[in-house]
């Protein structure tokens, strides 16, 4: 089964949370903490060495942890605000509770701020990391428990009412944490026996993050796993190194090159969520103004076609209705005379009414464009549909003395489109080819349809006439909305094709054609 397949139904795969991570993901990830878990080493053989005077670099610490934590939070909170999801609101509390108590473990570190008179005593900074270390370890250890349960809604979040409360409390509980230090530091455990070494009990603090990340890490390691859980993996394993640095390797010894080593990968943990999350942003962003883009494109193309089409229904409608009127004026004036001329006037009815079957036929035809829509595509054989709307023009050529001639291939040529736009294509170009020969004086009267198989995957249709032409200078522009030399032209026809024929993945052009006259070439992808 793949990856996607095991998706629960409504989720969003785009998000980190939903989505699974990849082969090259996983591994990427493994090669992550291998890297990690091998540079550590690095630090051990110097990790008891004191770094005099380096307490000036940890405001600067405290502010990345501060900022890069805080987004991630945040980042994390929009994911929620999606996908409403228990787990991620929780390890977004984990995210912002670490980061906001950065602020007050840098205020009260000996000797970083003393001299604005911060001296909150030995204990302060070491009972805000312990709370911090393992507030984190307990809120990520919740996600992993959670992460399973939840996260099945689909629609947007109704309130922000979770968010506020969840950030509220995170708040009120770093003010009261930071309050009892400053107020209160005589009362808090004693986890350091210097500014710089810390005592037994801490041991203990360490002790229980790392049995609280190693349970994570089984509980994120069993079942199904999305990429969130990937980086969380590799966030466990620093933090762990982290703390093995720390209390371990540099003995507990504040400022020397192991805890300053265990420093780094603090910051290098905290980073991991955030560049995932901010990847994922990238990502998002850029497909997101790819699809606005794209549906910009479609919308102007659908209002250009909307406004071809209605111009050229209202040109089609005008006609029969026009006629309508003369032949109603005739019928009243045959009647009207002394002598009513009874047959002259119910010859004019007759026209009435076939023109008005005529404007019901076009009626019933946009009535169908707009039922069955533009989209509605079929499998389509490309000498059917020539066939089709040469049937409809026989009996106008045939008036006006136009030979209409085929030359089809034998051989069934399907595509995919939609049957009645498809059709006017081909009429459009049939009536223009009709009228430019009607234009012509003397010579040959032949409009000639013909289909071809490109190659493999195209078909190219013809409509070729021996008409005069296209002047010069009117070859661009004959494409463009109102370009007529028609005095009855809307201009409208050979726009209305070309978008169609755009839409349906080919390309109309004009050529000239050999012994004079125009040929409108289209192709269309075809169906082997
Ligand atoms: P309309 O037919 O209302 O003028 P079209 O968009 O169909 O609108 O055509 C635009 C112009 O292209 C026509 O007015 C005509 O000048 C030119 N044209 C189209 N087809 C032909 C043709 N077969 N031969 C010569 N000119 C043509």
């Amino acid at each position: 089964m793949s990856l996607r397949e095991e998706l629960p139904a409504g989720s969003q795969p785009y998000l980190l949370s939903n989505s699974r991570p990849t082969r090259h993901q996983t591994l990427f990830a493994l090669c992550i903490s291998a890297v990690l878990a091998c540079a550590c080493l690095a630090a051990v053989p110097f990790a008891r060495i004191r770094l005099e005077g380096t307490e000036g670099l940890l405001p600067a610490y405290a502010a990345a942890m501060l900022l890069v934590e805080v987004i991630t939070a945040a980042l994390l909170l929009a994911t929620y605000s999606v996908q409403r999801s228990l787990a991620v609101l929780v390890l977004s509390s984990a995210y912002l509770f670490s980061g906001l108590l950065a602020l007050p473990w840098a205020l009260t570190f000996p000797g970083v701020f003393d001299a604005f008179g911060l001296d909150t005593g030995m204990q302060s900074t070491a009972t805000i990391a312990a709370v911090r270390r393992l507030g984190f370890a307990l809120l990520v250890l919740a996600y992993a428990v959670l992460r399973n349960q939840d996260g099945r809604t689909e629609e947007p979040p109704v309130s922000s009412r979770p968010i506020l409360t969840s950030v509220g409390m995170v708040g009120l509980c770093v003010a009261l944490l930071t309050l009892a230090v400053f107020l209160d530091p005589g009362t808090l455990p004693e986890f350091m026996v210097s500014t710089r070494d810390v005592s037994g009990l801490w041991s203990y603090v360490s002790a229980t993050a790392l049995i609280l990340y190693a349970t994570t890490l089984l509980i994120l390691l069993r079942g199904r796993r999305s990429v969130l859980d990937l980086w969380l993996i590799v966030v466990i394993v620093t933090l762990s190194i982290e703390i093995i640095l720390l209390s371990y390797v540099s003995g507990g010894i504040r400022l020397s090159v192991g805890w300053w080593a265990g420093r780094v990968y603090g910051l290098v943990s905290a980073s991991i969520v955030l560049l995932a999350l901010l990847s994922q942003t990238t990502a998002l962003h850029a497909k997101l103004a790819h699809a606005v883009s794209q549906e910009r494109r479609i919308r102007e193309s659908r209002l250009t076609m909307m406004e071809a089409l209605s111009a050229s229904i209202a040109h089609e409608i005008n006609q029969p209705l026009s006629s309508m009127v003369t032949n109603a004026n005739a019928a009243a004036r045959w009647l009207d005379k002394p002598r009513p001329e009874i047959d002259e006037a119910q010859d004019a009815i007759e026209d009435i009414v076939s023109d008005g079957h005529r404007a019901g036929t076009i009626i019933e035809g946009i009535r169908m464009i707009f039922q069955k829509s533009s989209r509605d595509r079929e499998l389509l054989d490309v000498k059917t549909l020539v066939k089709d709307v040469l049937r409809r023009w026989q009996a106008d050529a045939r008036r006006t003395g136009v030979a209409l001639e085929t030359d089809l291939e034998e051989e069934p040529v399907t595509v995919v489109g939609n049957r009645i736009q498809l059709q006017q294509v081909i009429s459009n170009l049939v009536a223009n080819a009709i009228d430019a020969v009607n234009e012509a004086t003397g010579g040959e009267r032949v409009v000639q349809l013909r289909t071809r198989q490109h190659d493999r995957n195209w078909v190219q249709v013809s409509v070729e006439d021996t008409g005069p032409g296209v002047a010069l200078d009117d070859a661009d522009r004959i494409f463009e909305a109102f370009f007529t030399t028609k005095p009855e032209g809307m201009g409208m026809g050979l726009m209305f094709c070309r978008s169609v024929i755009e839409s349906h993945g080919g390309r109309l052009w004009l050529e000239r054609h050999r012994p004079g006259g125009a040929a409108f070439r289209f192709t269309l992808p075809r169906l082997e």
